[in-house]
């Protein structure tokens, strides 16, 4: 019997997984598997939202012009080249729809964020992994694997789950080996937590080449994750191109409101970002302090390195302090068996989940 049939690659996609988000055992529960902002959302950025509330009968103002105006102003950007969307994913899978067909391949490497592959695959194209070194971003891996199909790179920096980056040089050197046919995306969803002064999101490179986009995202430092809400910042050309193919809507207005709310809010950012460097040392530390290793993270999170000693694994970990409530991501799906992230929490969440790593390895 015949039957509708998706495109070809759609069925060769592995699922999404998420994270856990709770614990069954009832009690108090520390989801700390998502990478969102421990301390919330900026109040102004809800205050912002329930007035959004009075018009829920409108539909939005279809270009975002207000957060676009309204991030332009703060980065110094042009609101003409920015586009927003439904959390960068949906930037991501545009670009995937707007640039990618069969024949076609996109590269990203090997513990790239899984959103990119499922874009790749579902337009048709070829998904093509390049290898780390050290769990960090390899230039010369990339471009090793550059053919006359390549038509994009994904390149999360920071990248998600590694906590890794690549200094700026390194950005360029990858841009200045690709031909200009071939499309650079930057994800930057993390670069909020990032203080390097080697580090920089990409905007530089957006502004002086016609082949690179930065997306960013008000789900991590922003704490706006249940809004979906994200932008991209690109040449007029490919602005122009997403434009045509996203929805006219795909923004909603209590989204764009509570993020223009919490783009003013300066003092809030600045307090997220502060706890978070404070706690990512503080983790950092006392976690290598326990005997395990961490590797060295710029994000707002931490990926921990466990033994293959029987009783001492990712996975016994992964049950033990989900027992106590502390959910974490386990990265088997990222191909990282013998690591859990852990998203730096509230001061409360991060002296517990440390206390029951110490109890874990001594038991
Ligand atoms: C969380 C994350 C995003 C942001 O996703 P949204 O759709 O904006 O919530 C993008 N890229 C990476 C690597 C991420 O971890």
């Amino acid at each position: 019997m015949s039957r509708p049939v998706p495109k070809p690659g759609i069925l060769d996609i592995a699922p999404y997984t998420p994270g856990k988000s709770g614990s069954e055992q009832g009690g108090r529960v520390f989801k700390l598997s998502a990478n969102e902002n421990a301390l919330g959302p900026s109040p102004r950025a809800v205050e912002a939202y329930k007035a959004a509330a009075a018009h829920l009968e409108d539909y939005p103002e279809g270009s975002s012009r207000v957060l676009r105006e309204a991030i332009g102003h703060k980065f110094g950007l042009d609101p003409e080249r920015i586009i927003c969307g439904a959390g960068s994913d949906e930037l991501l899978n545009l670009l995937a729809y707007g640039y990618l067909g069969p024949g076609d391949e996109a590269i990203h490497t090997s513990h790239g964020f899984l959103v990119y592959p499922i874009a790749t695959m579902g337009n048709g194209a070829a998904n093509i992994v390049a290898p780390e070194r050290n769990l960090i971003a390899d230039v010369d891996a990339i471009l090793g694997l550059v053919t006359p199909r390549t038509k994009l790179i994904w390149l999360a920096n920071p990248n998600n789950p590694t906590g890794t980056y690549l200094p700026f040089d390194e950005v360029k050197r990858l841009h200045a080996g690709l031909r200009p046919d071939v499309l650079l995306v930057l994800d930057a969803a993390y670069s909020d937590f990032v203080s390097r002064n080697d580090y920089e999101s990409g905007i530089e490179l957006v502004a002086t080449t016609e082949n690179t986009v930065m997306t960013r995202t008000f789900s991590k430092i922003y704490g706006l994750a249940a809004l979906r809400i994200g932008w991209m910042y690109g040449p007029a050309h490919i602005i122009d191109a997403v434009n045509r193919i996203r929805g006219p809507f795909n923004v909603s207005t209590p989204a764009m409101m509570a993020a223009v709310a919490a783009l003013e809010d300066s003092e809030y950012y600045e307090m997220s970002r502060t706890h978070n460097e404070r706690w990512r040392t503080w983790l950092t530390e006392e976690i290598e302090r326990i005997g395990l290793t961490v590797t060295p993270s710029v994000t707002n999170f931490l990926l921990i390195n466990f033994p293959k000693t029987k009783g001492k694994t990712a996975d016994d970990a992964d049950a033990f302090l989900t027992e106590r409530g502390l959910i974490l991501r386990a990265l088997k799906n990222y191909h990282l068996p013998d690591a859990l992230r852990l998203t730096i929490g509230t001061e409360e969440a991060n002296r517990l989940v440390v206390a029951a790593l110490a109890d874990f390895m001594r038991n």
